[in-house]
């Protein structure tokens, strides 16, 4: 059966095409869609302890763009959340991002912003335009903060010393001589109040007709579905059969561990309060260990709930057949990166969103404005070519006429 437009991909970037362009303009969609549910990587749900976890690691919703935010806000309420989260680091836990009470841990006494900031200015390596994660965070805090809280865990993380890593990547975390401890920068925080999966779950409720191939590798089926475009949101390479060589990934592994109210009762005096196993919805290992964090998700969640789960989360080395979480934003990954953008620019009726289609390390909202955007971008070139053959249909009445 022919669509309108067949969307590869039911991450958030293929849910707000099919939303947008079956609601605004009756479009037939049809999504495909390998893993067998919605979602992509922001997908929730319950497991078997009853708890409500990050199926593919944590999820914090922020955003500064009241129009990504308005847009959302039809399929969900929200539910505030400040996101605090801690280092573990020489046997104890520690202020994280780097703020006023971290420097007071590390000082182990009182101290102001006036002096964490003149302690700063003293440790800075003076570097006007940081040019990779290693002189972005060097630059702001001098090495020790640096090789604390940072170097290790970026090379457990990437496999890549940070100075071979754009800036963008530790510049990511903030830094802050006040009391703000919060994890991000963003205006608005919040996680959806029901979850991920029903927010999703509305989006497609609220998309007339949209046809959903769970399951089903988009490589199985693109010869059999007639469509006047595709929407692509699967790795770019990929999609050219990876002509150029493939694009690397970073990949995870996670692994669950959930707790009864019994079990938890001994972790009382680290996690601070009854049903909880840490002090803190996520905590980061830079040094010691394998994994690079324990999220506990029920603090961001605040589900009541007896019991807990905390997930491991370990790098690990992309290969086919693994999921391919994270671009590697380093300048020869742009430059091929480029290479396949070019391609695709060639290409008519595709277009390449989201995060692995652009290999762009974006959070959710940024996904949301690609999406919304490309939408815009779609409706106008459907309008121009409207009004154009408007135009030719007058011109060759007009013409006609004079005959
Ligand atoms: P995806 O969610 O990857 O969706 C693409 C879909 O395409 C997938 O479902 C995939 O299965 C499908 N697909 C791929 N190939 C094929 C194929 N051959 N056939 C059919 N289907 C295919 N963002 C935040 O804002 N806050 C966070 O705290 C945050 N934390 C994150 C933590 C982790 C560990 C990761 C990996 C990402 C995080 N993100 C976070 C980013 C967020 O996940 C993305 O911005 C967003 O989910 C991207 O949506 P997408 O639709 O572009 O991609
Ligand atoms: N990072 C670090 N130490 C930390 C936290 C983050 O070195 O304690 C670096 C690391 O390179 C990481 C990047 O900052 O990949 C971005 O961190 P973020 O928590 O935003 O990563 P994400 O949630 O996207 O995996």
């Amino acid at each position: 059966m022919k669509t309108n437009f067949l969307i590869i991909g039911a991450g958030l970037s293929g849910l707000v095409m099919a939303e947008r362009l079956s609601k605004e303009c009756g479009a037939k969609c049809t999504i495909v869609e390998k893993r067998d549910h919605i979602g992509g990587n922001a997908q929730d749900e319950y497991d078997e302890a009853g708890v409500l976890v990050h199926k593919y690691g944590p999820h914090y919703f922020r955003t500064n763009s009241p129009r990504i935010l308005e847009y959302l806000s039809q399929f969900t309420e929200w539910h505030s959340v400040d996101y605090k989260i801690l280092s573990y680091s020489d046997g104890r836990y520690w202020n994280f991002p780097i703020n006023l009470n971290t420097f007071e841990q590390f000082l182990g006494r009182e101290s102001s912003t006036e002096e964490f900031e003149a302690w700063l200015e003293s440790k800075r390596i003076p570097i006007e335009n940081p040019a990779n994660s290693e002189e972005v965070i060097v630059s702001q805090v001098g090495w020790e903060l640096y090789e604390k809280f940072f170097k290790n865990y970026t090379l457990k993380q990437w496999k890549k010393d940070p100075k071979d890593l754009d800036a963008s990547v530790c510049g990511r975390i903030p830094i802050r001589t006040n009391r703000d401890d919060r994890y991000l920068r963003e205006d608005f925080q919040a996680l959806p109040k029901e979850g991920y999966h029903r927010l999703f779950q509305r989006m497609l409720e609220s998309s007339p007709g949209v046809e959903l191939l769970l399951g089903t590798d988009y490589h199985d089926v693109i010869e059999k579905i007639p469509h006047d475009h595709l929407i692509y949101t699967g790795p770019i390479d990929e999609y050219f059969d990876f002509c150029f060589g493939p694009l690397p990934y970073r990949s995870l592994r996670f692994e669950n561990e959930s707790f009864g109210s019994e079990e938890l009762k001994d972790r009382e005096a680290i996690s601070g309060k009854p049903g909880y196993w840490q002090p803190a919805m996520q905590v980061n290992y830079p040094n010691d260990e394998a994994f690079t964090r324990i999220v506990e998700i029920k603090h961001a969640t605040g589900q009541e709930c007896a019991n807990t789960t905390i997930v491991r989360e370990y790098p690990d080395n992309y290969e086919p057949g693994k999921e391919a979480y994270y671009p590697i934003p380093t300048p020869e990954t742009a430059a091929l990166y480029r290479r396949y953008a070019e391609k695709a620019e060639e290409l008519e009726n595709v277009s390449f969103i989201g995060r692995l289609a652009t290999y762009r390390y974006y959070n959710m909202d940024q996904v949301v404005g690609m999406a919304l955007t490309e939408f815009e971008k779609l409706m106008a070139e459907e309008r121009s070519r409207g009004t154009k053959a408007e135009s030719r249909e007058l011109e060759r009445g007009a013409e006609l006429t004079a005959e």
